[in-house]
Order: C-alpha cells, then sequence, then structure tokens
C-alpha cells in the first residue's frame, strides 16, 4: 500500500536528489579553472607551496562532493539536511577558495596573463549557480558573491579597468535575476509535483474504497486478504476472517425502495466500524449486501464473540429513514487460519461456507468454519 508523503519531507527528499545530481561534476571545472591559471601564470615557479595548496584544495573539495553520499530516502529528514548542510559547506569553501584565486589574479601583476581566464571562470561559476543551484537562493547568492564579488570590487579600483567593472557589476544583476527567477520557476515545479502527488494519492484512495460505505472494496480486500495470510503463515500469528451477508435484504429494497436500501447498508457499515473498531482490523463490502472483515491476531473464537456483539447490536436496533423504521439482521461466517491454509481463497472459502450453514440454519447467527 502507498503511503501518504508528508508534504515538506517529500520537498527535502526532491532537493536531496536535485543537488546531488547538480553538484556533482561541479569541483572538476574549479580544479580545470585553476589548472588554467596556474599554467598561464608563474605559480608554481613563484609560490609552489601556495599553488600545491590550492590544487589540493580543489582537488579535495571536488572529491567530496561526490564521497558525502546522499542519504537515502527513507533516511530521516535530519540527515537529509544534515547532508544539504555538508555540501552547501562544500559549495562555500569552493565559491571562497575561487574567490581568493581571483582576488589573486587581480593584485599581483605577476598574474596578469592569468586575469581573462580567472575572469571568464567566475562569470560562468556564476551563471552555473543561478541556473543550477535555486533550491536555496540565499544560500546560491552568498556563493556568488564569494566567487564573483572580487572582480567587480577589485577592478574598480583602477581607472583603465572601470568599464570592465561596471560591466561586471551590471552583469551581477543580471546573475541574481536569473536566480530570482530560476528559483521561482523551481518553486512552481514543485507545488505542480505537490498536487500531482495529492491527486496521486485522492485516486489511490478512491480506487481502494467503496463509495457508499466508505469501507475498502473488494479488489483492496482481495490484496489485503492474500497480504495477510501470507504475513501470518510466515509469523504464526492468528488470522480471522468474517463473512457477512444482510438477511433477507431484497425484502428491505420491495418494502422500502432502494435508496432506502442503500441507507441501510451505510448504516450498517457504520455499525460495523463501531463494533469492529480495533488496530488491524480491515473492513470491507464486497459488493451488494456482503461485507468481510479481516482481524489479524484474533482466534477464531474470539472473532466470533465480536461478530456475535455485532449481530446482537444490530438486531436489537431499529433503523429509522425516511421511508420508515426498519429491522434488520446479519448472518455471519468465521473461520480462522489453519495449516490447511495455503492462501487468501481456501481462508474465504472456509468463512463462506460458515456464512452459508449460518443461512441455512435460520439466518441471524454466527457459524464458525468446522466449529
Ligand atoms: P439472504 O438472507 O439469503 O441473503 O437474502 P437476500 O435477499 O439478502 O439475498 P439475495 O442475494 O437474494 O438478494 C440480495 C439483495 O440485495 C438483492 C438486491 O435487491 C440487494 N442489493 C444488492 N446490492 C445492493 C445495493 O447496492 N443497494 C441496495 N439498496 N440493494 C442492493
Ligand atoms: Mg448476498
Ligand atoms: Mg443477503
Amino acid at each position: 500500500m502507498n503511503q501518504t508523503l508528508d508534504p515538506l519531507r517529500l520537498r527535502l527528499t526532491r532537493e536531496v536528489a536535485d543537488t546531488r545530481q547538480r553538484l556533482a561534476l561541479g569541483g572538476l571545472f574549479y580544479l580545470a579553472g585553476w589548472a588554467v591559471v596556474s599554467s598561464v601564470a608563474p605559480v608554481y615557479p613563484r609560490h609552489a607551496l601556495a599553488g600545491v595548496g590550492i590544487s589540493l584544495g580543489f582537488l579535495l573539495l571536488a572529491a567530496l562532493r561526490v564521497l558525502l553520499r546522499a542519504p537515502r530516502v527513507d533516511q530521516p529528514p535530519e540527515r537529509q539536511q544534515r547532508w544539504l548542510d555538508l555540501q552547501w559547506a562544500v559549495m562555500f569553501s569552493t565559491a571562497g577558495l575561487w574567490g581568493v584565486v581571483l582576488g589573486w589574479t587581480l593584485l599581483d601583476p605577476a598574474f596578469e596573463p592569468a586575469r581573462t581566464p580567472a575572469l571568464l571562470c567566475s562569470i560562468a561559476f556564476a551563471t552555473a549557480y543561478a541556473h543550477n543551484f535555486t533550491t536555496r537562493p540565499a544560500r546560491s547568492f552568498a556563493s556568488i558573491a564569494l566567487l564573483y564579488l572580487p572582480a567587480p570590487l577589485l577592478l574598480a579600483r583602477s581607472p583603465d579597468d572601470r568599464a570592465v567593472a561596471v560591466t561586471l557589476g551590471v552583469y551581477f544583476f543580471y546573475v541574481l535575476l536569473t536566480l530570482m527567477r530560476t528559483h521561482r520557476e523551481y518553486q512552481r515545479r514543485l507545488d505542480v509535483d505537490d498536487q500531482l502527488w495529492q491527486q496521486r494519492d485522492q485516486y489511490e484512495q478512491l480506487s481502494r474504497t467503496d463509495a457508499l460505505t466508505g469501507l475498502s472494496n473488494r479488489r483492496h480486500f482481495r490484496a489485503r486478504l492474500d497480504d495477510l495470510v501470507a504475513q501470518s503463515r510466515r509469523t504464526g500469528e492468528a488470522l480471522s476472517l468474517l463473512v457477512l451477508d444482510l438477511d433477507h435484504f431484497k425484502r428491505v429494497n420491495d418494502q422500502y425502495g432502494h435508496e432506502a436500501g442503500d441507507a441501510c447498508l451505510a448504516r450498517f457499515a457504520a455499525r460495523m466500524n463501531e463494533c469492529l473498531d480495533e488496530p488491524g482490523a480491515h473492513l470491507a463490502r464486497l459488493g451488494g449486501e456482503e461485507f468481510a472483515v479481516l482481524l489479524p491476531g484474533t482466534s477464531p473464537q474470539q472473532a466470533a464473540a465480536r461478530a456475535q456483539k455485532l449481530r446482537e447490536s444490530l438486531a436489537q436496533d431499529v433503523i429509522v429513514l425516511a421511508e420508515g423504521r426498519l429491522q434488520i439482521t446479519v448472518s455471519i461466517g468465521v473461520a480462522g487460519l489453519d495449516p490447511a491454509t495455503k492462501e487468501g481463497a481456501d481462508l474465504f472459502r472456509e468463512a463462506d461456507r460458515a456464512l452459508y450453514l449460518a443461512k441455512a440454519e435460520g439466518r441471524d447467527r454466527v457459524c464458525i468454519a468446522g466449529g
């Protein structure tokens, strides 16, 4: 059976999946960017230690993106949130380290040849953030600021570079607008997904439910019957089945009309819910005026006692409808799982046979299979 998932949890799971997919390769681009910068600027001849440190830094951060394994969907939300926070810490560190590289190329005159590639990389990285990491716009903005803002800020100091600084500043705002737009689109997509999930849950619920009584329908009952029989055979736990059929129901329809008959069926279902409301009990309308109840963990004798209670409460009660006052009775067959029960159909056959006996013996009674 499908569970209805908490929408917030669903969103978190989606965010983890989307973030994981989008960040996996990103670290390699920073490594490549640094490889270009360090190959055209005199990094290693002059600053070997810093060069190796930055290379190892990018390498480690790229590896962490892959090595920090995303939690599975069924793991608690705290685990999912912690993984997201860790990955964002990795992304902030990567963006910060790139900001240092960018600042270095702009401040150190010896790094002049690396300026253009470093600037182009910063533009590309900022644009990639705006498109890919829209799940958390504030965090995305912080990363963009770290890896991009040193460019317009540092270039603005020199009159020769001021035009470039202004252009980069304008582009920065364009990137922010893009980030806000992609974030809105992402949220909208999540909303649509939520609606689809809810609709799917509703349809699933409807496909399992009998419209008149709100109980399970025959199809869902059959599936539960097979599941519970298989489970009880595995665990050795008791399992009982009641099959219920209203007595002389045709007369109710003939006398009071079909609508009154329907109201009677709904009242009977409500009475079943009152009398057999216990954890694990599965109540179903099989069709017409036939019902069934699965009682896991219940022996046939206990099940028969509950059935008796239901039968008595129905027999003692008068149903008051707009069409008149009427009394209905029910016959109930009870069967329990035994070594001969191989599958659901075997248990059902036994309970149905007991019901047949209850009818044959005069109705308004409970019969236990083999009892
Ligand atoms: P018995 O005691 O032998 O079970 O007699 P019965 O009249 O209940 O049994 P029978 O199977 O001959 O007739 C069942 C009747 O239930 C036939 C039909 O009029 C009525 N019925 C079946 N489905 C519905 C339903 O959805 N709504 C209503 N109002 N009546 C239904
Ligand atoms: Mg019948
Ligand atoms: Mg009947």
